[in-house]
């Protein structure tokens, strides 16, 4: 289980970086001896500093930061568990780099989740030539399959806490063949009580989402990651995009979105950490509907935010979507809240100046009788 520091550089991940870099443009036009020095100063400048991994722990790579959380919470000091896509990044539009190459050759494990989320990610393996073990820590999952592409399957399985269940399972199983046998204890444990907090999770987002009244339970996000979520907890699904982010919005997906706010007079829509929020508030603004809050689908939030774990991540997106679409009728849109503001401050100035023009006629008067007696 002992990890070399040392990077042996394979052809395949050489050409890999080749590619990724300008480096490779040139790579035609030099000489045979120039190459090798090159290849020597990269050997060397990787092999340095790059990245530094722990000498002692098996070195476990998650394709995104929620299953790097998830892989920590069972495996705490026993693994060095890293992830591909930072947090706040963006999985669908990932492009790896060659200290992702690097940090997968590397690596004695890799979790993905599959189901067509990290398109990339068979490529960079297959380059990288690590001989890491690849687990899809989807399987056991039912998918459900896309309503918008024929044949596609949505990828964002782990947004209930019920398959969040399914997923430290593989996650704890998969451990199990990186990590010291007599460390199994401790690595069990951690499942447990993880299991246990994601298992009061399932509950309290089923509680929670009762407190929508029922016709207002409508969800418009920037993309379709809330379909796992919603046909679990009982929502409605409207999103602009589609299961990935790849493709812009369509005039159609935009209509059919529209159309659901009207028809159904809906309070709130919510944007996503990782998505540009132009069109959902473009949209919020041209409808009178209110940003409902920041929701996190493909990342965990930074350290320090109201998701910054799978667990908190979870539990933050209840909160905010039960506390912009609960408790508001139906009827009081951003619109009636915003033209009663205008009310009251017409109103309020309306007052001043009266009171204002009083005070003056009271004083102009005043002053003339003044005028009158002397
Ligand atoms: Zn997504």
């Amino acid at each position: 289980m002992q990890q070399s520091n040392h990077i042996s550089l394979e052809p395949k991940l050489l050409s890999f970086i080749f590619k990724q870099t300008y480096f490779g443009t040139y790579s035609m036009q030099i000489t045979r001896s120039q190459c090798i020095i090159v290849i020597i100063l990269l050997q060397l400048m990787l092999t340095s500093s790059t990245i530094v991994v722990s000498q002692s722990k098996p070195l476990v790579v998650a394709s995104a930061s929620i299953f790097q959380d998830m892989a920590i919470q069972i495996g705490g000091d026993y693994v060095d568990v890293r992830t591909i896509v930072p947090i706040g990044g963006d999985p669908h539009l990932y492009e790896p780099t060659p200290s992702d190459a690097q940090l997968v050759q590397k690596s004695n494990l890799i979790l993905i989740n599959g189901l067509t989320f990290e398109g990339w990610i068979a490529e960079l393996i297959a380059n990288s030539g690590t001989k890491a073990q690849t687990v899809r820590i989807t399987e056991d999952i039912i998918p459900i399959a896309s309503d918008l592409h024929a044949g596609a399957t949505d990828p964002h399985a782990w947004m209930t806490a019920s398959n969040g269940l399914i997923y430290i399972k593989n996650i704890y199983n998969a451990l199990k063949t990186v990590v010291d046998e007599k460390n199994w204890p401790q690595l069990e444990k951690n499942y447990e009580a993880y299991k246990l907090q994601l298992e009061e999770l399932d509950q309290y987002i089923f509680k929670k989402i009762k407190e929508i009244p029922e016709g207002q339970r409508i969800l418009v996000t920037s993309h379709d990651a809330f379909n796992y979520y919603g046909s679990r907890y009982g929502l409605t699904l409207s999103a602009v995009m589609g299961i990935s982010t790849e493709s812009d919005a369509q005039t159609a997906d935009m209509k059919r979105v529209i159309d659901n706010i009207v028809t159904h007079k809906i309070p709130a829509i919510f944007i996503e950490t990782t998505i540009n929020p132009k069109l959902i508030k473009q949209i919020a603004e041209d409808h009178h509907v209110k940003i409902g809050g920041e929701l996190y689908a493909d990342s965990i939030g930074p350290e320090g935010s109201s998701g910054e774990s799978y667990i908190k991540m979870l539990k933050s997106n209840t909160n905010t979507i039960v506390a912009a679409l609960a408790g508001i009728s139906v009827e009081k849109t951003k619109l009636d809240n915003d033209t009663s503001g205008l009310n009251f401050s017409v109103m309020a100035g309306i007052i001043l100046f009266l009171l204002a023009s009083i005070i003056y006629m009271i004083r102009k008067l005043d002053h003339a009788q003044t005028n009158k007696t002397s």
